[in-house]
Formats: structure tokens, sequence, C-alpha cells
């Protein structure tokens, strides 16, 4: 059978796609989702801030209104209780996006058919060659991570590891999520630890490290178990469920297919906030846009770039940190004590304005920054 789309890929921007053109009524186009994993684990937890333009947000199973950063000795807490930092375990998307596609008639999940090769072009269709046989489209979504050099080309990667423990005595504080707690890190390294407080007695504790090198899950053991056990003091404690991560931090935007009919998308292609990792909500955006033109007849979308204001500041950061690892605890500090929550959360959220870049600016130390300014804007081919 042919197809007026494929989508390679059915995780997040797969299945957040997917979502959004089962919305569509009778201008769904027919969908296939070509997924090579059989079935569905609750294999990771999305963060966002919860301000007034996040989507999806009837998934949120926690939502903290404190948030706080820690660096030598000292920890700044602001009360976020406007904007409550919030978490979906990617079950409950996984599960409803499932529930949604099998509701519409026009869309196929093909769970367990892996792609296999580089799709081609003959005539005015796609054909893909999957473990499941030939699969043809019009158009095509491709959401497979890239593998590629450009993929290799990311100046700085969030490698991380997280387990969800549960202890046996309560512990933790509920409404205060840790979001960076800063230790001392190997040489050219910034490590943090991430704690969010699911009940009294459970958490998930993440270890995170910005490195030049992708890290494996078994580099992060020895630190992520040593801030547990100093964290439950004494306390038994179960690891209930683990995740593990390796984002790139500002890939070079991807050069568009020149036919229109193909287009990519997800986390390394344009998905990903460079200085943050944050991806989750601009996957939401991208899905909403993309299912629109596609509802209307045109081709899909690929992620929109950000503003040229966004980028140069984003590169600056992501070359200061990488240049000088050492400075990042006071920086983070410094943007937590100095800048109202408000407009941090409007920044890391892609919604900042003028004003708030330069409230953002001002707070860090000028030097650095001064110093990358002219290199970041040059190695990121910025006019
Ligand atoms: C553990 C973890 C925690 C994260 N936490 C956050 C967070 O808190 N907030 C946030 O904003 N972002 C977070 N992210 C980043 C980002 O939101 C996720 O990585 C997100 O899943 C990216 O979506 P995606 O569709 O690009 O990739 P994926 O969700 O990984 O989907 C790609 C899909 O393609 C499939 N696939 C790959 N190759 C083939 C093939 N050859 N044939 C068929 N299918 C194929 C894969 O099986 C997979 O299902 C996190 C990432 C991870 C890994």
């Amino acid at each position: 059978m042919s197809y007026d789309l494929i989508i390679l890929g059915g995780g997040c921007a797969g299945l957040s796609l997917a979502r959004r053109l089962s919305e569509l009524g009778e201008d769904c186009p027919q969908t296939v989702i070509l997924e090579s994993r059989s079935s569905y684990t609750d294999d990771r937890t999305w963060c966002f801030w919860g301000e007034d333009a996040a989507q999806l947000t009837h998934l949120v199973r926690h939502r903290w209104s404190w948030a706080s950063v820690a660096a030598e000795g000292k920890t700044v807490k602001v009360d976020c209780s406007a904007f409550p930092y919030s978490m979906i375990p990617s079950l409950a998307f996984y599960d409803e996006s499932l529930e949604m596609i099998s509701q519409a008639p026009q869309l196929l999940l093909e769970a367990g058919v892996s792609v296999l090769s580089e799709p081609l072009k003959v005539g005015d269709n796609w054909q893909v060659e999957t473990s499941a046989g030939m699969r043809s489209a019009r158009m095509v979504v491709d959401t497979r991570p890239l593998q590629t050099p450009q993929r290799q080309a990311a100046g700085l990667r969030q490698s991380f590891v997280g387990h969800e423990i549960e202890c046996a005595e309560p512990i933790f504080q509920p409404e205060v999520a840790e979001l960076m707690h800063f230790e001392p890190a190997g040489e050219g390294e910034i490590l943090f630890f991430y704690l969010l407080p699911l009940a009294e007695n459970s958490a998930l504790i993440e270890a995170t490290i910005f490195s030049a090198e992708p890290l494996g899950p078994d580099r992060f053991e020895k630190e992520i178990q040593e801030f547990i056990t100093r964290r439950v003091q004494g306390a038994n404690y179960t690891i209930r469920r683990s995740e593990h991560g390796i984002l790139p931090m500002g890939i070079p935007p991807p050069q568009g297919n020149p036919d229109a009919s193909y287009v990519s998308a997800g986390l390394t292609t344009g998905a990903a906030r460079p200085s943050s990792g944050y991806t989750f909500q601009r996957i939401q955006r991208w899905a909403a846009d993309c299912a629109k033109a596609l509802g209307a007849g045109l081709p899909p979308l690929a992620h929109a770039r950000d503003p040229m204001l966004l980028r140069g500041m984003d590169a600056i950061f992501l070359r200061v940190l990488r240049l000088q690892p050492e400075i990042a605890p006071e920086l983070f500090l410094a943007l937590f004590k100095k800048v109202e929550i408000a407009i941090l959360v409007r920044f890391m959220s892609d919604r900042g304005t003028l004003s708030d870049y330069a409230t953002i600016a001002s707070a860090l130390p000028s030097g650095p920054f001064l110093r990358q300014t002219l290199p970041a804007l040059i190695a990121s081919r910025m006019p």
C-alpha cells in the first residue's frame, strides 16, 4: 500500500506529530509510523516549566513550586509557583498517543519494524526499505536520531544517568526541585546533580556531566551512588527505574532537504535548545505547526530556526561553558540569584523578550562573555 506520509521513528517527535494528525479528522493524511521498538516502556521523564504556552499539561504527574541551584556551599532557592517545574513520565505520553493513533482510521503504527536504509525517491514516491518489506509514500518525516558527522559537531554533550529511588524513610522535601547541585568535576567537565522529589520517600536523582565527549552510564555510577548515599542519610533504598541520555548541545542546523516532501525532525535536527537540551515542548510546538501544514495539503515542516539573537546568546553561553567549565557554578548561581524567575522561565522556554535578554546578559560576569562574543558568532557563522 502507498501512503501520503511515512513517519520514520515513533518516539517523542514521531508520536507527537501523529497525535496532532489524529486531531485533523478527514484532513488527516494516510500515514504509517515505523518504529523499531516493539513495545513502549517508561524509559524517560520529560520536564519543563509550566508556563502559559506549555502543552500536554494534562499529562503532568508532578509539579514543584520551588526550584534551587547549589554550589560551593551556597544555595539559591526561588519560588516558581506561577510556572511550576513540571514532569511527564514518558509512559503516560506513549499510552495516550498510542490510544489516539488507534482511534484514527488514517493512522497506522507499525511497531517492531526497523527502517533499514535511506529512503529513495522513485517517481513521485519515497521508497522505504524496512524489516517488514517496502513501504512507500509521497512525503516523509524522518525522526530517527542522526548518527552522522553533524551530530559529532556538537561542541558539548550533556550526558546523564538518573535513578528513581524509594527510601525506607521520609527524607525529601516534595515541593523543591533541586535543578543543579554542582560538585567538583574532572578536567574540562561540569558535574551537577538533579533531584526531583516524587514524595517524601522517593525521588528521581540524576548525575549530569557537560563535556566534549559523550559519556556512557558506567562513567556516573560512582558519583551518583555517593550522592544518593549522602542524601538518604543512611536510610535503605531501592532503585525503581533508571534512565540515561546523551544530548548534543549546539548542533549546527542541518541542511534542509532540497525536496520539500522529505524533512528531518527531532532531538538531533533542531528540536533541542542548544544551551539547555530542553526539547519536549519545542517538539510539541513543531508537531502542531507541521500537522497544520499537512492538514492544509502542504508539505511537512522542519523545526523553525530560533531567532538570531537567541542563537547568538546560546552560542556565546555554550562557548563560555566549553572553554571555562570551572565558572559554570558561579554563572548558574548568578542567574538564579539576580534574575527574576519569570524572566528566566521565559528565556528557558524560548519566549524571552529583548529586555529579558538584556537582563540576563547583565547578570552574567562580563569578562568571559565579552571575550567569547566575537569567536562564538564567527564559529556559528552568524551575521
Ligand atoms: C532519558 C532522557 C530524558 C530526557 N529528559 C528531557 C526533559 O526532561 N526535558 C526535555 O525537554 N527533554 C528531555 N530529553 C530530550 C528529548 O526530549 C528526548 O530525547 C526526546 O525523546 C527526543 O525525541 P525524538 O523523537 O527526537 O527521539 P526519540 O524519542 O528517541 O525517538 C526516536 C525514535 O526513532 C526510533 N528509531 C530509531 N532508529 C530507527 C529505525 N532505523 N527504524 C525505526 N525506528 C527507529 C527509536 O526507536 C525511537 O523511538 C530527554 C532525553 C532522554 C534520553
